[in-house]
């Protein structure tokens, strides 16, 4: 029987099957005419998803991690100050790769759901002379979301350089990185993106570029060295065949099928749509009778979405049933809440229907576990909420 699952996780997801056709397409030289044309142009699509015109992309093969590797390894010398705005899983990692570079790294943290407040990070920045600061856009482990316009805001009042982990948001939520001053945002194909992953993706404004031309010591990750693959991307950028490592081709075929998508659909109508469908999630899951891992609904991401488990009922007990009415959900990650809480990611081309069957797919999960008292109370929220956001 096909497996007609919906893989609704925050990330991979569900891809489109043109996306799926050139992945799966005959492979071309890396130095093909049309491949070096596909390649230039996504680059060039690259910088429209990021609203960053005069932005220099990298398309590097590797996860999401190397995209903030790319960041970390090129900006940061030893001795550099660096402060992490910490809202889960996703800023302790990103702590421990500045370090591995000889960052002196402080975090701003919140308790598990909240985010530090715009007055924590400044009052962070104010007591020392910070090179660069990060900022998860979305993290994945909470579904908390940061306020990147105010924080970008902050950096530049204070010099450092911004570095924005949208590994879970970018071509999903908002992200303005030119008009908001944002000097590097980076994410990894298989989230809103919605090509397969395998790709690294990070857009660097002048700023940043002019931070690493200013560098005194050598980049101390070979594969990650901007030194090695800026040629390249102006190479392809410029239609011009080059080298340095093997591009992952049919990725980059697949890439630049999906950067087309989206703005064909326009990165407005993009966002309004992943906030429609998040709200018509999120109502459902608070109509169904479960609490939310953000603190306040002004911090949740359109993404995704982080329900806690009813009293009672593990992860064990409910996530293979969501799975047998036809939907895949993650569970918890954050280490302090990790088998409290489940996740469900809705990014890129997710639509309302696959957001009812979820939400059926939850309703009726919770049912086989004895914690449903009114079948169809999710589904009915969903509707209303679309509805009336679609005025
Ligand atoms: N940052 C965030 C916010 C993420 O959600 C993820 C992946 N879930 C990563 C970084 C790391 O990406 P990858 O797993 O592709 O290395």
């Amino acid at each position: 029987m096909k497996d007609r699952t919906l893989l609704m996780i925050p990330g991979p997801i569900e891809f489109e099957p043109a996306v799926l056709a050139a992945l799966g397409a005959p492979t071309t030289s890396h130095i093909a005419p049309d491949f070096i044309d596909a390649f230039g142009q996504a680059l060039e699509r690259l910088k429209d998803v990021f609203l960053c015109p005069d932005g220099q992309p990298f398309i590097v093969a590797g996860s999401g991690t190397l995209a903030m590797d790319l960041a970390g390894a090129n900006l940061i010398e030893s001795g550099d100050r660096a402060l992490v705005v910490n809202t889960g899983y996703f800023g302790d990692r990103y702590g421990a790769l500045l370090e591995r570079y000889g960052a002196e790294v402080t975090h701003v943290r919140a308790p598990v759901g909240g985010r530090p407040t715009i007055e924590a990070v400044a009052q962070a920045l104010e007591g020392a002379d910070y090179k660069l600061m990060t900022v998860t856009h979305v993290d994945t482990s909470t579904g908390v979301i940061t306020d990147v316009k105010a924080l970008a805001a902050l950096a530049r009042q204070h010099d450092a350089l911004i570095v924005v982990d949208g590994v879970c948001s970018v071509a999903g939520e908002e992200l303005r990185m030119s008009e908001w001053g944002v000097d590097v945002a980076l994410t990894a194909s298989q989230k809103a993106i919605s090509v397969p992953p395998g790709l690294a993706l990070l857009v660097a404004c002048p700023r940043a570029m002019e931070a690493f031309r200013g560098r005194k010591t050598p980049v101390a990750n070979y594969y990650a060295d901007w030194n090695n693959w800026l040629p390249i991307m102006e190479a392809y950028e410029a239609r011009r065949p080059s080298y340095f490592g093997t591009p992952a081709v049919n990725l980059i075929w697949a890439l630049n099928v999906s950067l087309g998508q989206i703005l064909a659909e326009g990165m407005e109508a993009r966002f309004a749509r992943h906030q429609a469908l998040s709200r018509a999630c999120k109502a459902a899951i608070a109509a169904v009778g479960l609490r939310q891992v953000p603190r306040e609904p002004t911090f949740a991401a359109s993404s995704m979405t982080a329900p806690y488990y009813p009293d009672g009922v593990a992860a064990t007990d409910l996530l293979p049933r969501i799975k047998a009415a036809g939907a895949v959900v993650a569970g918890g990650l954050h280490p302090e809440i990790r088998a409290e809480y489940f996740r469900i990611g809705h990014m890129g081309p997710t639509n309302l229907g696959d957001i009812l069957a979820t939400v059926g797919a939850v309703e009726a999960g919770l049912a086989g576990c004895g914690h449903l008292s009114e079948p169809g109370a999710g589904v009915a929220a969903a509707l209303e909420a679309y509805y009336a956001d679609a005025g």
